[in-house]
């Protein structure tokens, strides 16, 4: 895009005071065409995903990297050019307060780190991007959403699927209420996970399927119903026990919403699965898939089609938390919306303790 196009999408949108020194940019800081986001941990999403999408980003820019790893340092800046002050590791991360190329830090670690990585961040004084799930229980997403406020940050979950207009259509036609009111959601997300000594199957890291895949079939229900659970029946299983000895590989779990409606979902490390059925008081609604990168489409009893193309789901979602920040408009996933899903994930371990069905 064009300078010039730029600018005017911009000032279109009312945002303007991304040059004109917002102070949640930084009073100081030069002007600039895009945000500067430094990606923290180089594993996986970070490699395979968002370091691709943020050379689609029209809002933002991979500016700077935090790595414990000094030969993926080395990788990263050759392959994106990144200058080697904007090249951190965990230890010396609080500097990167002092660096002017960086407005906002994207936490991509397993999820035990978030808490302690988007803290520093906020204190840091940079807007905080952190991956789902938000971090392994309540307490530490109050903190992280607490630290954040404190410093005048803003803080994003990287609920990609969010930010899908697919998915953006089926939260369209419960609220619209257009086949009448939620009865019955099914929704499941899960894969096969072949790695056997991964922070996926230990506890410590934040482990455990339900975290994982679970938070999209809890995101399918939430957002399906566009009601809280008030409360939740849950069972966890393993085909695996030699691997999952710490964490679950499959979680099942019953939801009820204060309407009445009704969820049944599954998440799993062992099996792959990933669509979400709504049968409403007229009619129903199905997606296949309805948490993956691209392809999420789905059909409706009266033959509508939900087939809309998006070329990078990470690209938009990062640039449409980049408009919020600059423009002071709300973020389409804050970190409240993260903890929203951390209750009900900590609801699901006490029912499966108890064997009961917990209120939440
Ligand atoms: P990964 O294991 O591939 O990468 C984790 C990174 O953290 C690695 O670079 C690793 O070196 C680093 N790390 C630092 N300390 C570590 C420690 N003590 N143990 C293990 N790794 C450590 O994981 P990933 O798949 O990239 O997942 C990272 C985060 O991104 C998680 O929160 C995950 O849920 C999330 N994620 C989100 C999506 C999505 O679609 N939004 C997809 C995949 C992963």
């Amino acid at each position: 895009m064009e300078r010039r196009d730029f600018l005017t999408q911009l000032s279109l949108a009312g945002t303007t005071a991304l040059f004109s020194g917002y102070p949640l940019l930084g009073a100081t800081a030069p002007k600039k065409d895009k945000l500067g986001v430094a990606l923290v941990g180089l594993g996986y999403y970070s490699t395979d995903l968002l370091a691709p999408a943020l050379q689609l980003t029209e809002r933002c820019y991979l500016a700077g990297i935090v790595t414990g790893t000094p030969a993926k340092a080395e990788a990263w800046k050759a392959k994106y050019h990144i200058p080697d002050k904007n090249i951190y590791n965990y230890q010396n991360f609080d500097q990167i307060a002092n660096n002017p190329d960086i407005d906002i830090v994207y936490v991509v670690l397993p999820p035990s780190m978030h808490r302690e990585f988007v803290v520093r961040a906020a204190k840091a004084g940079k807007h905080v991007f952190c991956e789902k799930p938000m971090a392994p229980s309540v307490a530490d997403c109050e903190a992280m959403i607490s630290a954040c406020q404190q410093n005048k940050v803003k803080l994003a979950i990287g609920y990609r699927c969010q930010h899908d207009p697919n998915i953006q259509a089926y939260m369209k036609v419960g609220r619209e209420r257009k086949f009448g009111k939620v009865k019955m959601v099914n929704s499941a997300a899960g894969y096969f996970d072949a790695r056997t000594d991964h922070w996926k199957q230990k506890k410590a890291l934040g482990g455990g399927a339900m975290g994982d895949m679970g938070v999209y079939a809890l995101q399918g229900a939430r957002l399906a119903t566009g009601e809280e659970p008030v409360s939740v029946l849950a069972q966890a299983s393993t085909t695996r026990p030699e691997i999952y000895k710490e964490v679950e590989e499959t979680m099942m779990f019953l939801l009820e919403f204060p309407s009445g409606a009704r969820a049944a979902c599954q998440t799993s490390f062992g099996i792959n699965m990933n669509y979400l059925q709504v049968n409403y008081e007229k009619g129903w609604l199905k997606m296949e898939p309805q948490s993956g990168y691209n392809g999420n489409n789905g059909s409706m009893s009266d033959g509508t089609l939900i087939n809309f193309p998006i070329k990078s789901q990470q690209a938009k979602q990062l640039d449409e938390d980049c408009l919020a920040l600059v423009g002071n408009t709300p973020l389409i996933a804050p970190g409240e919306e993260g903890l929203r899903d951390i209750r009900v994930v900590e609801a699901i371990y006490k029912s499966v303790a108890s064997g009961k069905s917990v209120k939440i």
